[in-house]
């Protein structure tokens, strides 16, 4: 009997539905796009209704594929979900309809709100919280947008003192509307997701009654926390219906799933809105001294212990790519960028700092604001375009120093994923700048069948992690360092200098 897992992948710019067979194929796939809007500078915000449609339809089309091959909907056995993480939702209990529209993992609004609750702490600094959650207080997280919910949006405090508050991430979100929204829809996050709203105790995997104290969010509004893989209930209505949900992980988490880290010491790299990496640390947590977050990687059951990560976090990756197609016209499509940054062998001294939401890790420095330095007369398209690519590149290698330092081994290769792995010019670079081998499977589509395998393994449909490591090993590219580590070491210093000028700006 063959057998099938679906994974909704719910990411920043589209949704996606896949459904693999047990061997980790993609059997039939549909990916929607949908609007972002960006009602003021630094603000970004979602509308959960399309987020709800374009998954939904998104569904129907993978189904309708999967269909059209001769293969039976009963065969899917359970579906597993990934999300875009942070992005917070609020909801109403009794309509379970939202308060206000999502307010996205890069939206800088709450830089006062972050800087106002630093203060009021007796430590009056940005890591004052960090020994319980294992995050600095940053705009990124979702306690800090939440408080700005409650002082901003009326229905929302209004909803909070009567009582009928409910927030959650995508993936609450999403499981409660999967299981039948305001008639009898669960409220459930996975403990990946949990570990990304400030709100969490990182050891106990429990909601701290402190830190909800600190940001004035009600305990009764929040999911319960729940493992990564187990089944949480079953879809109530659609295409699906009756299917078990029975896996979640927040994105990047899910790629270290798909991307097979499962032991200590190994790491991946994902590449796209933004780009971040996750380094297994074991049953372990560890506290970084270099500007790293202590994240849960997984917990596959409920009864098994969790997997702890320190994770590097770039908010601009591909972003910087569509923002040279959709601002600056500087290219017609993503793809493009390669062949443009491969007609030039430098940057011709061109540095480009996006950091267009302040910097992440391992800087965070929400006052940076994205620069371009070093131009000249000769500079040109292909220039700026390498530029952009390198940018990626040099953050990664920050992170992966940092990585290096907390972890005191030296890795050694690093495993990516994520659509700007498509270009081979920016892996090569990446090669390059590191010093190490970059290894991209065939598939890039780790992050859903991370998801997939955690869905899988709650059903049976594979029985262990071995189980999962068994499960066809794709063919992989593997880039090599091809530049002396002078020529390396020259041009990340050049970067440095670019970053320190890039504060200040905000
Ligand atoms: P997310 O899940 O965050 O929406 P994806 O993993 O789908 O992101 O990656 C999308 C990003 O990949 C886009 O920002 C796009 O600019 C970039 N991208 C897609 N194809 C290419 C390519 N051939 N070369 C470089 N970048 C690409």
């Amino acid at each position: 009997m063959p057998e099938f897992i679906g994974a909704i992948d719910q990411g920043t710019t589209s949704s996606r539905f896949l459904i693999f067979d047990k061997s980790g194929e993609v059997i039939a796939s549909h990916q929607l796009e949908f609007n972002q809007y960006y009602p003021a500078a630094g603000w970004v915000e979602h509308d959960p209704n399309e987020i709800l449609s374009s998954v939904h339809n998104a569904v129907e089309k993978t189904v309708e594929i999967f269909k059209s091959k001769g293969y039976k909907v009963e065969d899917i056995k359970a579906i597993g979900i990934t999300n875009q993480r942070e992005t917070i939702v609020a909801w109403d209990r009794v309509t379970g309809k939202p308060l206000c529209k999502a307010i996205v993992w890069n939206d800088t609004r709450t830089k006062q709100v972050v800087h106002a609750l630093a203060n009021s702490h007796p430590k009056k600094d940005i890591n004052c919280i960090r020994d319980i959650c294992g995050l600095p207080l940053t705009t990124y997280f979702s306690g800090v947008k939440l408080r700005w919910m409650l002082e901003n949006v009326a229905e929302f405090k209004t909803a909070q003192e009567e009582g009928r508050l409910m927030v959650g991430n995508i993936d609450s979100w999403l499981i409660y509307n999967l299981t039948g929204g305001a008639k009898g829809g669960i409220h459930v996050t996975d403990v990946t997701n949990a570990s990304r709203t400030m709100l969490m105790d990182i050891r106990k995997l429990e909601w701290s009654d402190e830190l909800c104290d600190f940001f004035g969010i009600a305990a009764g509004a929040l999911p319960k926390i729940v493992s990564s893989s187990e089944v949480y209930g079953n879809v109530s209505h659609g295409i699906l219906k009756g299917v078990p949900i029975a896996g979640c992980l927040g994105d990047q988490q899910a790629a270290t799933v798909g991307q097979k880290c499962f032991s200590p010491g190994e790491a991946k790299n994902t590449y796209g809105t933004g780009c971040f990496m996750i380094f297994n640390t074991g049953h372990k947590l560890t506290f970084s001294d270099n500007g790293l977050l202590s994240t849960v990687a997984y917990q596959l059951g409920p009864n098994s212990k969790p997997v702890y990560g320190l994770e590097g976090s770039i908010a601009v990756a591909g972003s910087a790519i569509k923002w040279l197609r959709d601002n600056m016209g500087l290219i017609k499509e993503a793809s493009d960028i390669g062949k443009y940054a491969s007609e030039v062998d430098s940057t011709g001294g061109v540095y480009f700092v996006t950091a267009f939401s302040g910097l992440f890790a391992p800087y965070w420095r929400d006052d940076a604001r994205g620069c371009i330095i070093g131009l000249t007369q000769f500079a040109n398209r292909s220039h700026i375009c390498r530029a952009t690519l390198e940018a990626i590149c040099f953050q990664t290698r920050a992170i992966l120093e940092a990585m290096n330092a907390d972890s005191k081994t030296d890795l050694s290769l690093l495993k990516v994923d994520g659509g700007v792995t498509n270009s081979d010019v920016c892996m090569q670079l990446q090669a390059d700048i590191l010093g190490i081998e970059v290894v991209r499977p065939a598939n890039v589509e780790t992050t859903a069948l991370g998801a997939a395998f955690a869905a899988g393994l709650a059903v049976g449909v594979w029985k262990d992690i071995d189980d999962i490591i068994a499960t066809n090993a794709d063919s992989q590219t593997v880039f090599k360092p091809s530049v002396d580590a002078n020529s390396r070491d020259s041009r990340y210093a050049g970067w440095n200098e670019a970053i320190n000028r890039s504060y200040g700006w905000a």
